[in-house]
C-alpha cells in the first residue's frame, strides 16, 4: 500500500511572516497522508522550526549536484540535509524550461540527493506542443530512462515521481482524471521495464497541475496516482488543507 504524498511547492512566494502565518493556520491533522512543504531556500530554516513538532516534512525546490565549489547562487545537498530537508524537488519543468536543465543534469541531482539520505521528487511531463504532436509517451520515456540512469532498484523504490503535464501547471487547466491516470500508469510501466514489478509497485507517482480542493478527490482516486505536487493552491492554508482532506477520503 503506497501512502499518498501531498507536497506544497511555494516556488518564489512568501516572506518569513507569511510563511509563519501559513503554518500557524495550517493544521490538517491527518495521518493517512504524508505532507511536505517546499518553501524558497531562505525560508527553509524558519519553516523547519515551525514544523519541528508536526508530521509535516520539509522539502527543497532545487539542489546543485556538487557538494561545494564555485557555483554562485547554488545550494548543495549537504546544506539541505543540514537544514533537515526530507525531500528535494528535482527537474521541475520551470527549471528545465527557464534554466535549461537537461536530463543528464537532473540525473546527477538525483544521485546527489540519494547520497545524502533525502528523497527526490522527480518531475516529468510533456509540453502542450509535445502532447499535440503525440509525443507524450516518448517524452516521459526519455525523461525516465535518462533521469534514472545508474540508480538502483532500491533507490527507485523510495523515489517520488511527479507527473506534471506542463500545459496544466499554473494555468488553471487541470488534466482530466483519466489523463492523470494514463500518465501515471505509463510511468509505472516504464519503471517495470527499467527495473522490475516490485520496484514499480513501490514508487509513488504524484499528479501535478492546477490541483485544488474541488478536483483533488477525483484525481487522487485514480489507481496509479499517489498524491499531488501542488503549486498555486498550496499558498493558501485552507486550500492546501482541503486537498489533504480530499485525499484522505479516497
Ligand atoms: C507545480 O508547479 O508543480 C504545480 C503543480 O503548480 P500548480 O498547482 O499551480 O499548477
Amino acid at each position: 500500500m503506497r501512502t499518498p504524498l501531498i507536497a506544497a511547492n511555494w516556488k518564489m512566494h512568501k516572506t518569513r511572516p507569511e510563511a509563519r502565518s501559513f503554518l500557524l493556520a495550517f493544521r490538517p491533522q491527518i495521518d493517512s497522508v504524508d505532507v511536505a512543504v517546499a518553501p524558497p531556500f531562505p525560508l527553509l530554516g524558519t519553516v523547519a522550526e515551525l514544523i519541528a513538532d508536526t508530521p509535516i516534512a520539509l522539502a527543497a525546490q532545487n539542489v546543485h549536484p556538487d557538494l561545494e565549489g564555485a557555483f554562485t547562487g547554488e545550494v548543495s545537498p549537504v546544506m539541505l540535509k543540514e537544514l533537515a530537508c526530507g525531500y528535494v524537488i528535482v527537474g521541475h519543468s520551470e527549471r528545465r524550461e527557464i534554466f535549461g536543465e537537461d536530463d543528464a543534469f537532473v540525473n546527477r541531482k538525483l544521485h546527489a540527493v540519494f547520497a545524502h539520505g533525502m528523497t527526490p521528487i522527480l518531475c516529468v511531463g510533456e509540453s502542450l506542443q509535445q502532447r499535440e504532436a503525440n509525443e507524450t509517451e516518448a517524452v516521459l520515456e526519455r525523461q525516465l530512462r535518462e533521469g534514472l540512469e545508474g540508480l538502483t532498484a532500491d533507490q527507485v523504490a523510495r523515489l517520488v515521481i511527479a507527473y506534471e503535464p506542463i500545459w496544466a501547471i499554473g494555468t488553471g487547466r487541470t488534466a482530466s482524471p483519466e489523463d492523470a491516470e494514463s500518465g501515471a500508469r505509463f510511468i509505472r510501466e516504464q519503471i517495470v521495464k527499467l527495473y522490475d514489478d516490485e520496484t514499480a509497485q513501490a514508487v509513488r507517482i504524484q499528479y501535478g497541475g492546477s490541483v485544488k480542493p474541488t478536483n483533488a478527490y477525483e484525481l487522487m482516486s485514480q489507481k496509479n496516482v499517489d498524491g499531488a505536487l501542488v503549486g498555486g493552491a498550496s499558498l493558501d492554508p485552507e486550500a492546501f488543507a482541503g486537498i489533504i482532506r480530499e485525499t484522505a477520503r479516497v
